[in-house]
C-alpha cells in the first residue's frame, strides 16, 4: 500500500458528540470521558499500523500535507488527547513543515483553554459549527449554543486562529430570505477567512424527519433553496470571497487544502470508527461501530470493514465529477496525464448533452459548471456514472 500522487492527507474522525441534533444523521456516540480516552488509544493503534505499511523499503516516511479532525465533535478532544495524536503523527509519518491542520469545533463545547491548547499543540485551522445566527433557526436545528454563544466564540477563536471557517445552514424550514440574508450579513462582518453553505436535508429517520411526516412544518421549496443559494453567491463575491467550489467560499490564499484533496481525486487515508480511505485504485472505510472498531485495534487488526477496487472507468467517472465540484473545473491536460485517456473524447456524448443543457461549459484547457449547472450539480454528476 502507498500513498501517492504528490500529495496526501489525514483524516481522523472522532465520533462523539454532546447530544444530537435534530438534523444529523451521521453515526456518533454520547460523550463519555473514559470511552474517549480508549478511543484515543485505538486511534493512536491504527496510525501506527499505518506508518508500518506505508514506510517505504528505503526507511523514508511518507509526507502528510493535511490533517482533519472531523466529527462527530472533535472539540469534545482535551488538549492533552489532540497533543498526543499529532506528536505520534510527527513521529510515525513525516508531516510538511507547512501542512494544514484543521479541526472542526463547535461553540458550545468550545473554550478558551482548549483554544489555546489546540493552538499550542499545531492546530492552525478551525471550522466552526453556527449553522446560523437566529435563536429561532439554531433551537428547530437542535444545536446546543444560541447566536450569543456563536458570537462570543467565534470572537474567541479569532483571538487565536488567523485561519477560521464558519459553517451555515439555509433553507431551515420558516426561514425567508431576508432571515438568511441576514445570517450572511452577521457572517460577512465576522470576516472569517472561509465559509460553507449547506442546504438543509431532512435525512430518514432523523428526529426532523419523524417531525416532518408529523406535519409539525412544510419543507422549504425548491424555488426559494435556489434563490437562496444564488443570493450567497451575490452576497459573498460582493463582500471578497472567491466561489471556488459548490458549497464553499474562501478569501484568496484560504482555500481548504484538505477537502481539495477529495475534489482534485487525490489519496488521503482515513483513521477512526466510519472513516473512509483513497489510496488509488482502493477506496476502503473502517468499521462504523465503536466498539466493533476498538475490537479490532484490541487485536492488533486493521478495523476495516470492506475495501472496493475502482475500475479504471470508474476512476475516471471519479476524477471528473468529483473535479466539476470545484468551479475551476476539471483539467483536461491533468486528465490526459494520468489516465492517457482524451476526456472530451471519452465523455463526447455525455459533454454535448450537458453543453446543449446550459450545465456544462468547455474551454481550452478545463471542463466546468455554468451557474445553472451549480444549481443543478447532482444531474450533471450522474451523467458521468459508469
Ligand atoms: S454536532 Fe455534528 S455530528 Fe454531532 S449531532 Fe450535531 S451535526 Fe451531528
Amino acid at each position: 500500500m502507498k500513498m501517492n500522487r504528490n500529495t496526501s492527507g489525514l483524516y481522523l474522525h472522532i465520533p462523539f458528540c454532546q447530544g444530537k441534533c435534530r438534523y444529523c444523521d451521521f453515526y456518533s456516540v454520547n460523550f463519555d470521558l473514559e470511552l474517549v480516552e480508549e478511543y484515543v488509544n485505538c486511534l493512536k493503534k491504527e496510525l501506527i499500523l499505518y506508518s508500518s505499511l506505508f514506510n517505504n523499503k528505503d526507511g523514508r516516511k511518507p509526507v502528510l500535507e493535511t490533517v482533519f479532525f472531523g466529527g462527530g465533535t472533535p472539540g469534545l478532544l482535551t488538549g492533552s488527547q489532540l497533543a498526543e495524536i499529532l506528536d505520534l503523527l510527527s513521529g510515525e509519518f513525516n508531516l510538511a513543515s507547512n501542512a494544514e491542520i484543521s479541526m472542526e469545533v463547535n461553540p458550545s463545547s468550545m473554550t478558551e483553554e482548549k483554544l489555546q491548547d489546540y493552538h499550542s499543540a499545531g492546530v492552525n485551522r478551525l471550522s466552526i459549527g453556527v449553522q446560523s445566527f437566529n435563536d429561532r433557526e439554531l433551537s428547530f436545528l437542535g444545536r446546543r449554543h444560541d447566536s450569543r454563544e456563536a458570537l462570543e466564540k467565534i470572537e474567541l477563536s479569532a483571538r487565536y486562529f488567523d485561519n477560521y471557517s464558519i459553517d451555515l445552514i439555509y433553507a431551515i424550514p420558516g426561514q425567508g430570505i431576508a432571515d438568511w440574508e441576514r445570517n450572511l450579513r452577521q457572517a460577512v462582518q465576522l470576516s472569517p477567512q472561509h465559509i460553507s453553505l449547506y442546504s438543509l436535508q431532512i435525512e430518514e429517520g432523523t428526529p426532523l424527519a419523524k417531525a416532518l411526516a408529523a406535519g409539525e412544518f412544510k419543507k422549504t421549496d425548491d424555488a426559494l433553496d435556489a434563490e437562496m443559494y444564488l443570493l450567497a453567491r451575490q452576497v459573498l463575491t460582493t463582500n471578497g470571497y472567491e466561489h471556488y467550489e459548490i458549497s464553499n467560499f474562501a478569501r484568496k490564499g484560504y482555500q481548504s487544502r484538505h477537502n481539495r484533496l477529495y475534489w482534485e481525486f487525490k489519496p488521503y487515508l482515513g483513521v477512526g470508527a466510519a472513516a473512509h480511505s483513497f489510496i488509488p485504485p482502493e477506496r476502503f472505510w473502517n468499521h462504523a461501530d465503536l466498539f466493533l472498531y476498538m475490537e479490532k485495534l484490541g487485536a492488533g487488526e486493521l478495523p476495516v470493514e470492506e475495501r472496493i477496487e475502482l475500475t479504471w472507468e470508474e476512476q475516471m467517472a471519479e476524477m471528473v465529477f468529483m473535479g466539476l465540484r470545484l468551479l475551476e473545473g476539471v483539467s483536461l491536460v491533468e486528465f490526459y496525464d494520468l489516465f492517457n485517456v482524451d476526456l472530451t473524447e471519452y465523455y463526447a456524448r455525455e459533454i454535448e448533452k450537458l453543453e446543449s443543457q446550459g450545465l456544462i461549459s468547455l474551454n481550452d484547457d478545463r471542463i466546468c459548471l455554468t451557474e445553472r449547472g451549480l444549481l443543478l450539480g447532482n444531474l450533471v454528476f450522474m451523467e458521468f456514472l459508469p
